[in-house]
C-alpha cells in the first residue's frame, strides 16, 4: 500500500472516531472474517444495575446488599459499581473489609463484620464446595433474561443471590447484523455464565459462544480461531482483555476502556460501539482497493 492512500485512510477513520495505530491495522482489518468479542461493556453498555435481591430465608435483602457491598468496596469490576451504587441508593452504611482479596474473573472474599464473606460467580461457590440448589431456580430464571448472577456466602453458608442486568448498546444488534451480512463470523467471548451468555447472545443475532471463559484463557480462544486459519480481530474494553486484544490479528480497543486495552490494539473505536468497527472495516476495504 502507498504510503499516502495509508494516510487518508486513517485520516478518514479520526474523522469518524476510528483511529488506526498505523499502516498494518489498516491493511489486516481488510482480511478480518472473524470477529471475537467482549460482551460487558462492548455489546452491552457497561453500567450495570443491580435488579435483583434474593436472600435466602432469615436474610434481610438490605444486610445482604450491605454485606456484599462492604467487600465490593475494595474491587474495580463493574459489577463492583453496581453493588456499590445499590446500596447507596438504599442508603445503606456500610462496614470496613478485611483481608480482601479480588480472584480475577472470580469474585471477591475478605471480613466484614467478623464475618467471612465470599461474593463471585458459581465458579468460585463451586471451587469452595458451596451447593448452589436452594438458589437454582432464582438463578436460572434470571440467567434466562440474560442477567448475570452472583452469590454470596456468610461463614461458608449460601445467603443469597444478586441479579445485575446490563442493558445492550443501543447500536449493537445493527452493527452485528451489518458484521454479519459483510461475511463476518461473530462469536462472543466472556467470563459470565453460559446461560446468561446464550440469552444475550440471541437476542442479538450471535449464535457462538464462548462463555466462563477465565480472564488468563480469553487469548487462547482467539488464538484457536487462528489456529483454524481465520482471520481475527478482537473487541473488548477490559484490562483482562489487553492479551486477547494483543494476540488477534487486530485488536480492537472501547474508546471508553482501559489504557491497557487501548496500548495493545491496533484500532481504538472512540465511541465505544460496534458501529465504528463496521464503518473501520469498509473503510479498510475502501483504501485497500482503491490502492491496487
Ligand atoms: P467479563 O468477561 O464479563 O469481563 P469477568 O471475567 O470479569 O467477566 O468475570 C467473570 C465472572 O466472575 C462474573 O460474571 C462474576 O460472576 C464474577 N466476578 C468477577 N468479579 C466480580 C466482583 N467484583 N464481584 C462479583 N462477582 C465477580
Ligand atoms: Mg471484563
Amino acid at each position: 500500500a502507498t504510503p499516502m492512500s495509508i494516510m487518508v485512510g486513517v485520516g478518514r477513520g479520526a474523522q469518524v472516531g476510528v483511529l488506526i495505530k498505523n499502516a498494518e491495522a489498516l491493511e489486516r482489518f481488510e482480511k478480518i472474517d472473524t470477529l471475537v468479542v467482549d460482551k460487558t461493556g462492548t455489546l452491552t453498555e457497561g453500567r450495570p444495575a443491580v435488579i435483583a435481591i434474593e436472600p435466602i430465608a432469615g436474610m434481610a435483602e438490605d444486610e445482604l446488599l450491605r454485606l456484599a457491598a462492604s467487600l465490593e468496596r475494595g474491587s474495580e469490576h463493574p459489577l463492583a459499581d453496581a453493588v456499590l451504587r445499590a446500596a447507596k441508593a438504599r442508603g445503606l452504611s456500610l462496614s470496613e473489609a478485611k483481608d480482601f482479596d479480588s480472584p480475577v474473573g472470580k469474585g471477591v472474599l475478605g471480613i466484614v463484620d467478623g464475618k467471612r464473606i465470599v461474593l463471585g460467580g458459581a465458579r468460585i461457590m463451586t471451587e469452595q464446595g458451596t451447593d448452589l440448589t436452594p438458589l437454582a431456580a432464582q438463578a436460572d430464571a434470571l440467567r434466562s433474561d440474560g442477567t448475570t448472577t452472583v452469590f454470596a456466602t456468610i461463614d461458608g453458608e449460601l445467603s443469597g443471590l444478586l441479579g445485575i442486568a446490563d442493558p445492550i448498546k443501543a447500536s449493537t444488534p445493527e452493527a452485528v447484523r451489518a458484521l454479519r451480512a459483510e461475511g463476518v463470523r461473530v462469536i462472543m467471548m466472556t467470563g459470565d455464565n453460559r446461560a446468561t451468555a446464550l440469552a444475550v447472545a440471541k437476542r442479538l443475532g450471535i449464535d457462538e459462544v464462548e462463555a466462563e471463559v477465565l480472564p488468563e484463557d480469553k487469548a487462547k480462544v482467539v488464538q484457536k480461531f487462528r489456529a483454524e486459519g481465520r482471520s481475527v480481530a478482537m473487541a473488548g474494553d477490559g484490562v483482562n482483555d489487553a492479551p486477547a486484544l494483543a494476540a488477534a490479528e487486530v485488536g480492537v480497543a472501547m474508546g471508553a476502556g482501559a489504557d491497557v486495552a487501548i496500548e495493545s490494539a491496533g484500532v481504538t473505536l472512540l465511541k465505544g460501539d460496534l458501529e465504528g468497527l463496521v464503518r473501520a472495516r469498509r473503510l479498510s476495504r475502501a483504501v485497500m482497493r482503491n490502492i491496487r
